[in-house]
């Protein structure tokens, strides 16, 4: 265990911050212990990654990192493969160790920072691909239970950046493996964004999933800012998924708006175009500002403090409620 610990190498948007406690555990055993022995009435999160996280100010309480590691084939036939992976491991590294064994259905959410278990927290999603599309099942456990749980899919209740551990479990349970299926016999999705494009620039013929998950690397890194070296945590906002109503008065007024049909009653706009609409693209505020090649990631200039983002996002918030009547909700977890 540490104390007064400085929260820099922990989080990918660089604040200044410090912990009052921190401690790690690699697997559910020592977690039971660090619980048991902290005092009742103290604070805690578990981390991962720290790469979906805003430190606004010092964290009086204790920080617990999740480190625990495994990869585990837990079925095998010759359509699909089965794998159980530690919360701990690095969602890249993990990634790319199953494209590089031939399997499909993660390759698209390659590059996303971070660790396997909080992959479900926020069911992370990119390029038309999320978590929930392979996962089976969640292991987790249960604080005031004292019990470890494992959820299929449907229990996790998955939404758009959403599930059951941002809501009923929220602070209430820690991820310590999830279960997911992959393919062997492939099915890509190229759908999304310049997907199709990089493939002819890259001219490949026969698409593997090595292959798509370096076209996404390729698309992401010049598109989205490195954290090792500008600090960020990745999309600041949600995108708002709107009523049907709504969305086409926004679209009529503003004909350009990119938007993107979700169903019948409801149509998503992009928070980065709102942004970028009411003003605030490559915009700075102190220490922080908006990206100059997406508005949506607010990235720390030098020396900015979580309070000074967290300043920002508000008054982005501000301009938006004013500029069009809606709400974007922060994807980041505010601390
Ligand atoms: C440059 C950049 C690009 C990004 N791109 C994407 C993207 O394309 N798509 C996307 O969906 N996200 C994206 N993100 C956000 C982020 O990478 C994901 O949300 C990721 O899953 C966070 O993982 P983490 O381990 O860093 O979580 P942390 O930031 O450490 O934690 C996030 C939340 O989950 C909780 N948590 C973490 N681990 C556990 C656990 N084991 N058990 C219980 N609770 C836990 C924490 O308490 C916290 O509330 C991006 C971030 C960055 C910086």
């Amino acid at each position: 265990m540490k104390t007064n610990i400085s929260l820099l190498p922990y989080h990918t948007f660089g604040a200044k911050v410090n912990a009052d406690f921190f401690t790690t555990f690699s697997n559910k055993e020592e977690l039971k212990t660090i619980l048991q022995q902290k005092p009742k009435d103290q604070n805690f999160i578990i981390l991962g990654g720290g790469s979906n996280i805003l430190f606004t100010q010092d964290f009086h309480g204790m920080i617990i990192k999740n480190e625990i590691k495994g990869f585990e084939v837990v079925h095998e036939d010759e359509n699909n493969v089965t794998v159980k992976i530690g919360a701990g491991e690095n969602w890249h590294d993990t990634v790319m160790k199953t494209v590089s064994n031939g399997w499909q259905g993660i390759e698209n959410l390659a590059l996303i920072p971070g660790t396997v278990g909080a992959s479900p927290i926020q069911n992370i999603g990119a390029y038309g691909v999320e978590v929930k599309d392979v996962l089976q099942r969640v292991e987790f456990y249960h604080f005031e239970k004292g019990e470890t749980f494992e959820y299929t899919n449907q229990e996790c209740q998955f939404g758009y950046r959403n599930s059951i551990f941002k809501n009923a479990l929220k602070g209430k349970i820690a991820v310590l493996s999830i279960t997911i299926q992959l393919n062997k016999q492939w099915n890509f999705n190229t759908s999304y964004g310049a997907i199709e494009e990089e493939i002819k620039t890259q001219g490949i013929e026969t698409l593997t999933p090595l292959d798509l998950a370096n076209v996404i690397i390729k698309i992401r890194e010049s598109k989205l800012p490195d954290p090792k070296k500008i600090g960020n945590c990745g999309s600041f906002f949600k995108n708002p998924v709107l009523p049907k109503k709504e969305a086409l008065s926004i679209i009529e007024k503003f004909p350009e708006a990119p938007h993107y049909i979700v169903n019948e009653e409801t149509i998503k706009i992009p928070a980065g175009w709102l942004i970028q609409t009411a003003g605030w693209k490559g915009k700075s505020l102190g220490n922080v500002g908006t990206y100059p090649k997406q508005a949506l990631v607010l990235v720390n200039n030098g020396g900015a403090t979580g309070e000074e983002a967290w300043a920002l996002a508000l008054q982005i918030q501000k301009d938006v409620k004013t500029q069009f009547g809606i709400s974007i909700e922060p994807e980041v977890n505010i601390i």
